[in-house]
């Protein structure tokens, strides 16, 4: 089947270019990559090379999960399997490469409940996954509204190579979050890389990938005051995580931007 451009989803479009707005500091040049679940069978993502900044539908790709959930049970695999697979995976006839991080955002569209996805590098928060307190920050939380848009905590990946390995070093992040916390985390924060927003609605991508930065900057200001830190405690946190008021500023929040 031949791509036609009318079906990329017009959300997936505008997401991309807002997760590469200069302004946000969260991607520059071909980094960065977004996804959008279209069916069961399928799913949108960035294709290879193209900048969010200004990408167009024609940066984007429609895979198919079979082939990259066949590949991802595999146990060993090297660069020519990979490239082979994400050949073999597009649903439509494009010279298009789907980007490295396909099988991380082929994996996360099949969590119940996500069904757009947002991988950014935003600088500040660069700065912390640099620390070797990197996982301890990410645990914890410094003001309500991080609560409300990013969730209690965010989960942790330690480094590894982007692309396959990577998927599968979210998987495990992702299945040890949800036996801690009981539910799908909204951020992911990989060491020595960058950041995972994952949801319902690109706002909600949007929200929590902006409010990960403005953290990520307090928390570079309180460390850098060289005084003691004062985050939320657990209590503190589930109480704003739980509150019925605060699911009522979750939306609104998510609606503001518009
Ligand atoms: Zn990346």
């Amino acid at each position: 089947m031949s791509l036609d451009l009318r079906n990329v989803p017009d959300e997936l479009v505008s997401l991309s270019r807002f997760l590469g707005d200069p302004s946000h500091d969260a991607a520059i040049l071909a980094e960065g990559n977004a996804s959008f679940l279209e069916d069961d069978e399928t799913f949108w993502v960035k294709a290879s090379g193209f900048s969010m900044r200004d990408i167009e539908a024609q940066g984007f790709v429609r895979v198919r999960f079979s082939e990259i959930r066949q590949a991802l049970a595999l146990d060993s695999f090297n660069d020519d399997l990979v490239r082979a697979v994400l050949k073999a995976s597009r649903a439509d006839d494009t010279p298009l490469m789907p980007s490295v991080e396909t099988f991380m955002h082929a994996y996360l569209l099949g969590l119940p409940g996500v069904s757009i996805v947002g991988h950014t590098h935003p600088t500040p928060l660069l700065s912390l996954l640099c620390l070797e307190e990197a996982e301890a920050i990410s645990q914890q939380r410094l003001f309500p509204d991080e609560i409300v848009c990013c969730g209690p905590a965010a989960a942790f990946v330690p480094y590894v190579d982007p692309g396959f390995a990577l998927a599968s070093a979210v998987r495990d992040s992702v299945e040890r979050y949800v036996e801690a916390h009981g539910a799908v985390p909204k951020t992911i924060w990989m060491q020595n890389h960058g950041l995972i927003a994952l949801g319902k609605s690109a706002r909600e991508i949007e929200s929590a990938t902006l409010m990960s930065v403005k953290a990520a900057r307090v928390w570079l200001g309180a460390l850098s005051s060289g005084k003691s830190i004062k985050t939320l405690t657990p209590e503190q946190v589930a109480r704003i995580h739980t509150r019925p008021d605060e699911h009522y500023r979750q939306k609104l929040l998510w609606e503001l931007r518009r």
